[in-house]
């Protein structure tokens, strides 16, 4: 893990069955993958370690939400502890679906993300605002609020990347537009202004992309990869890895 590298993340969510992650990493292990992209798969719980299992040791992969304590009475929950013991090295947390489905606050996330790291796993943060919130102008405070929460938590950027993932986005066939982009950018270099940090954070973006959209996007300068949902699922998720030439 490094910062900027090239990072893709697919995010399955809850999707898939034994037999298409089988297909899905036949797929990709079997597909020239630009070498200099780090590529992680978020699986559902019951599958972290089968997909772990059946994909080739250069794909990574991640559990997609944890809890913030190792052990203990807390039906369902899993704990960074366990993801580890199935040789899986990241975990997605703070996604938008856990925000707004679920109810994870903003102090919830920093505290799992602080567990996390303190237990070794390398984490996808991720943050952003929802259509109403984008337009009631509160974008950057939205953004302020979740960000300072998870940056407060991280002491060791380079097993972070952080994830903007505006929530208008999601799964609506919008992108972020490049001037979106960049001031999403600003705003994290803003708040999480410490020189050394800048460096290494990596910022990816996240909300319908494709394998049609993904080089433009790629080869904007703040983009520093991507967090794919449902085009993870699909072939396509190839030439979203190999978007950076
Ligand atoms: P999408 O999902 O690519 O399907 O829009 C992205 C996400 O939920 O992070």
């Amino acid at each position: 893990m490094t910062g900027r590298k090239f990072f893709v993340g697919g995010n399955w969510k809850m999707n898939g069955d034994k037999k298409s992650i089988e297909e899905l990493a036949n797929t990709l292990n079997n597909a020239k993958l630009n070498p200099d992209t780090e590529v992680v798969c978020g699986a559902p719980s019951i599958y972290l370690d089968y997909a772990r299992s059946k994909l080739n040791p250069n794909i990574d992969v991640a559990a997609q939400t944890c809890y913030k304590v190792a052990k203990g009475a807390f039906t369902g929950e899993i704990s960074p502890a366990m993801i580890k013991d199935c040789g899986v090295k990241w975990v997605i947390l703070g996604h938008s679906e856990r925000r707004h489905v679920f109810g994870e606050s903003d102090e919830l996330i920093g505290q799992k993300v602080a567990h996390a790291l303190e237990n070794g796993l390398g984490v996808i943060a991720c943050f952003g605002e929802k259509l109403d919130e984008r337009e009631a102008g509160i974008t950057e405070k939205v953004v302020f609020a979740q960000t300072k929460f998870i940056a407060d938590n991280v002491k060791d950027w380079s097993k972070v990347v952080l994830a903007y993932e505006p929530v208008w986005a999601i799964g609506t066939g919008k992108t972020a537009s490049p001037q979106q982009v960049e001031t999403s950018r600003l705003t994290l270099n803003k708040h999480v202004s410490f020189t050394s940090v800048t460096q290494s954070l990596s910022a990816v973006l996240s909300g319908s992309v494709t394998g049609g959209t993904c080089k433009e996007l790629a080869s904007q300068k703040d983009v520093d990869g991507f967090l794919v949902g449902g085009a993870s699922l699909k072939p396509e998720f190839i030439d979203i890895i190999n978007a950076k030439a």
